[in-house]
């Protein structure tokens, strides 16, 4: 079973035949939104799949919106094993938001740190800070997201227990190729990251996790569907932990 743990299915052209691929190839997704109101649309479309799980989500860049939806957040994080997108953005884009995601972040993480549930984060320029809130506040096993952080940061993500997930366009990057050398195998996890990722200037799609399986299957010198294994136990390892709802 290939496993993508950070797909934003709600910003394709066509969501539909995008979950009816996935749900035909018994592909397991995270689809994460990035406020609560997309998550409450998400939630009642996957409704009765099997492999799509919608994920609740308060993106860094949406913070100026989201602070209006942290209630909502709250009441839906009582229903949900999933939440992400979710986390800090301090790079030129987010720069001028600071204090309002700053804000945010810390409503969200009060409200889930009363259980484990999979926890999908965005840190871009913001690793570290996003690392001690979540230190702060006693989340455990979370993923950070196409990682971009130094690797000492990266060292410190390890050493409190938390994963990373690697996609497509990682794979040709010097900055990804690092992150990827650095990580313990079974801290990694795959993601899309779709449709916000290119190869070769076509739209990645959660079936686009096939070649981060084989580029890692290379890089290990081991069989594809060992490295599923791995991947997938990984993934198990953190919702094995989360309530059944
Ligand atoms: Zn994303």
């Amino acid at each position: 079973m290939l496993i993508d743990t950070h797909c934003h299915i709600d910003q394709y052209p066509s969501p539909e035949e995008v979950i009816l691929e996935c749900e035909r190839n018994a592909l397991r997704v995270v689809a994460v939104t990035n406020l609560p109101s997309h998550y409450a649309i998400a939630a009642e479309r996957l409704r009765g799949h099997k492999y799509v799980s919608a994920s609740l989500g308060m993106h860094p860049l949406l913070a100026a919106k989201g602070i209006h939806e942290l209630t909502s957040f709250k009441r839906m994080a009582l229903r949900t094993n999933f939440v992400g997108e979710i986390g800090l953005d301090f790079s030129r884009q987010g720069r001028a938001s600071i204090t309002v995601q700053e804000r945010v972040f810390e409503g969200v993480l009060s409200v889930i740190q009363d259980r484990p549930r999979f926890i999908t984060l965005h840190s871009r320029g913001a690793e570290a800070v996003v690392l001690e809130g979540l230190r702060r506040h006693g989340v455990k096993a979370a993923v950070f997201h196409w990682f971009s952080g130094s690797i000492k940061t990266l060292q410190n993500v390890f050493a409190e227990g938390h994963f990373v997930s690697i996609n497509p366009s990682m794979l040709s990057s010097i900055s990804g190729q690092r992150v990827i050398a650095q990580s313990p195998r079974e801290r990694i996890l795959i993601e899309s990251d779709g449709p916000f990722t290119k190869i070769e200037g076509r739209v990645c799609k959660p079936v686009s996790v096939a070649l981060v399986y084989q580029d890692l299957a290379t890089r290990w010198g081991a069989s594809v569907e060992k490295v599923a294994d791995c991947i997938q136990s990984n993934y198990e390892s953190i919702v094995s932990k989360c309530k059944t709802l």
